[in-house]
C-alpha cells in the first residue's frame, strides 16, 4: 500500500461528473486526484473499439443531447461533434413500428395513409382525460389512449423497472415525445450529436487539458480515502455506499449486455431485414416492449456513430435486479425510492467538505448534459468558496 499523499480535491468517480469537476478545478490551479474503481475512465459513457473493429458503447447507448448552449460550448472545447438525428423503432405484433409515436406510427396502425388532422381527431377520441398526470401510466394514456400505451409502454416499462408504470413518476415515460407530424426523432432536445471520436477520446482530452489532474484507475473509495489526504472530497458514487448503507440499500436497476458481431456473408444476408448493407437491423435501436421477449432493446450503435467499418456489433440489453456488488445503472424514479433517498440526502447535507454530484450521488435519473450542468455549477461554487489554486502551469 502506498503511503499517504496530499491533494486539494479528491474526486471519486471518473465519469462525466467527476471529470468535469476535475477539469474545472485543475484549470483554476488546484491539484485533483480522480479515482475510479473500474479499469477505464468515462463511467457508463465509456466507449471502445471491440474485437470486430466496431466502436461500441460498452454500457448501453449514450445519445448526447442538450438544450443548453453553455453545456455544448463547454464540451466542444474537448470534442468535435458528429450530428445525428437519433431514430429508433419498436418491435411488436411481429413487425417494426415507427417510434416514438408519430403520424407514421398511426399509418402503420391503420394500414393506410392518414394526415395529422385525422390522427389528432383519433387521439381526441381515445385519450383519457387526466388534468395532471401523476404517474407514467397516466402521462401516456392521457396523450395516446390505452391501446398504444399497452402496445408500446406497459410491457417495456414492467420489464425495465419491474414496477408497473402507475408506480413510476410521470417523468419516466414522459421522457418519450409523442408527435402528430412525421418527426420521428427519439429525443426532443435542440442539440443532438455524438462526440466525433467517441466519449473516451473526449474524456482523454479533458484530462490532458488540465495538467493538475492525476487519474488512478482500479482504486475504490475506501482505498482512496486512505491514500490521499485532501482539502475537499467530490463524491460521484452511490450515496448509500458513501454512508456504508447505514440506512439500508437504496433501490437501483441494473442492466446486462450481450454483444454479438457480424461480418461477411452473415451480415450481407441481414440486408433483407435492415434494408441497409452493412447493418443488422433497420435502426440504431429497436425496442421490444412485449413481455415474451427478454431484452428491452437491441442497439446497433454504428447507425449513429457513422463509423465506416465492414463489420457491425449489436448489443442486446436485459434489465436486471440490482444486488450489492452489481453496477447500479438507474436510480428508481418513484415516490417510495425518493423518500428513502431523502434520508440519505439529509446526511449528505450535514457532511462537511464533501460535494455529492452525478446520477448516483444525488439519486436522479439525469441525462449526460444535466450531469455536466450540475458539475459545472458545483465547480463554480467550490471556486467561489476556495478561490484560485496555487499551481502554475
Ligand atoms: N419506454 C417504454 N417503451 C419504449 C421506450 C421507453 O415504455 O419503447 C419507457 C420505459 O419506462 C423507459 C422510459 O420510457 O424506462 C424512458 O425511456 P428511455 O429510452 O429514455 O430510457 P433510457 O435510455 O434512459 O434507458
Amino acid at each position: 500500500m502506498q503511503t499517504d499523499s496530499v491533494t486539494d480535491f479528491l474526486i471519486i468517480g471518473a465519469g462525466f461528473s467527476g471529470l468535469v469537476m476535475a477539469e474545472r478545478l485543475a484549470s483554476a490551479g488546484w491539484r485533483c486526484v480522480v479515482v475510479d474503481r473500474r479499469s477505464h475512465l468515462g463511467g457508463n459513457a465509456y466507449d471502445e473499439v471491440d474485437r470486430a473493429g466496431v466502436l461500441v458503447h460498452r454500457y448501453g447507448p449514450h445519445y448526447f443531447r442538450s438544450n443548453s448552449p453553455r453545456i455544448v460550448e463547454y464540451l466542444s472545447r474537448f470534442t468535435k461533434w458528429h450530428e445525428v438525428a437519433y431514430t429508433i423503432k419498436s418491435h411488436a405484433r411481429g413487425r417494426y413500428w415507427s417510434f416514438p409515436i408519430n403520424l407514421n406510427t398511426f399509418e402503420e396502425y391503420l394500414g393506410r395513409g392518414a394526415d395529422t388532422a385525422e390522427f389528432e381527431a383519433w387521439l381526441a377520441r381515445v385519450r383519457e382525460p387526466i388534468a395532471r398526470p401523476g404517474n407514467s401510466e397516466e402521462v401516456i394514456v392521457s396523450q395516446v389512449g390505452r391501446e398504444f400505451y399497452q402496445l408500446f409502454f406497459e410491457g417495456y416499462t414492467l420489464k425495465q423497472w419491474q414496477r408497473h408504470p402507475r408506480e413510476l413518476d410521470a417523468s419516466v415515460c414522459g421522457r418519450i415525445p409523442i408527435r402528430t407530424n412525421r418527426d420521428d426523432r427519439y429525443l426532443m432536445e435542440s442539440f443532438q450529436a455524438l462526440p466525433q471520436d467517441g466519449y473516451t477520446a473526449m474524456f482523454g482530452r479533458m484530462i490532458e487539458a488540465a495538467p493538475g489532474v492525476e487519474l488512478h484507475l482500479g482504486v475504490d473509495f475506501t482505498e482512496a480515502k486512505r491514500r490521499w489526504r485532501h482539502r475537499h472530497l467530490v463524491f460521484s458514487g452511490a450515496v448509500d455506499e458513501y454512508f456504508d448503507y447505514r440506512l439500508g440499500h437504496l433501490p437501483y436497476r441494473s442492466l446486462r449486455f450481450e454483444a454479438e458481431s457480424f461480418a461477411g456473408e452473415a451480415l450481407a444476408a441481414r440486408v433483407a431485414v435492415s434494408g441497409k448493407p452493412g447493418f443488422w437491423q433497420p435502426a440504431m435501436q429497436v425496442n421490444y416492449p412485449e413481455a415474451g421477449v427478454p431484452q428491452t432493446r437491441i442497439v446497433e450503435i454504428k447507425h449513429a456513430t457513422g463509423q465506416q467499418v465492414a463489420a457491425t456489433t449489436i448489443m442486446r440489453e436485459f434489465p436486471a435486479d440490482w444486488r450489492p456488488g452489481d453496477e447500479p445503472f438507474y436510480p428508481v424514479p418513484a415516490p417510495d425510492a425518493r423518500a428513502a433517498y431523502q434520508q440519505y440526502a439529509r446526511l449528505a447535507e450535514a457532511e462537511e467538505g464533501v460535494s455529492f454530484i452525478g446520477r448516483l450521488a444525488t439519486y436522479r435519473y439525469y441525462n449526460m448534459d444535466q450531469v455536466v450542468g450540475m458539475a459545472l455549477a458545483e465547480a463554480d461554487q467550490l471556486l467561489r468558496r476556495y478561490g484560485e489554486g496555487d499551481i502554475e502551469f
